[in-house]
């Protein structure tokens, strides 16, 4: 009788380590998982950044967008607003055209979109229009994101679409061009004023 029951606890000991292990091995997974999206966020936010230098070239606010599906880049998209004179000129959209151009379908379900900053009204807008799996932003946009900022189009029932959201990917950069863009159109304001008055203050 005694030796059942240790026979009994050996086989439960022998249980619980599987499990122990089998959860062990689930969680480094998962923690691998994580590292790999990481890498991967950063490394598309970073294609998504020279287009923003691409807008900051034409003198645009610089803001970049690249639309990633299996793994490739199927829509560029920066900032022309000024350029084209035209309010549809942001880059989401551009990317958005793309892509859809090059999956010939407007239906965007598998593709994650990387943007340099928080996405405005009519760009989230588009983006669940599209049926966008993800999105990845870099910097918020206190004064007019839809990703969480001012409203977040993403996460609402009402709509028969939800994006998941991904945030502060390479954020530091993704804002740091934005503050150089900005502080660059005050000075050369300031410089083509004529009258000194603001250099000297
Ligand atoms: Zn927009």
């Amino acid at each position: 009788m005694h030796e059942l029951t240790e026979k009994q606890l050996k086989r439960r000991e022998n249980r619980l380590r599987v499990k122990e292990e089998k959860l062990r091995r689930e969680e480094e997974a998962r923690q691998q998982a994580l590292i790999l999206k990481q890498k991967t966020d950063e490394k598309f936010m970073k294609q998504a950044l020279l287009q923003a230098k691409k807008a900051k070239e034409l003198g645009e606010v610089p803001i970049g967008c690249v639309i990633v599906h299996d793994g490739k880049v199927i829509g560029r998209g920066y900032n022309r607003r000024n350029t084209d004179k035209s309010t549809l000129s942001h880059a989401e959209i551009t990317a958005i055209r793309k892509a859809s151009k090059k999956l010939n379908d407007w239906r965007l379900e598998d593709c994650v979109l990387y943007v340099t900053l928080e996405p405005c009204q009519m760009c989230a807008g588009a983006i669940v229009q599209a049926r966008v799996k993800e999105v990845v932003i870099g910097a918020m946009n206190p004064k007019a994101g839809c990703a969480g900022s001012i409203l977040n189009l993403f996460t609402m029932k009402q709509f028969n679409h939800q994006v998941q959201t991904t945030y502060g990917v390479c954020e530091a950069e993704c804002s740091r061009i934005l503050k150089q863009f900005f502080a660059g159109l005050r000075k050369r304001l300031h410089e083509t004023d004529g009258s000194g008055i603001y250099e000297k203050k």
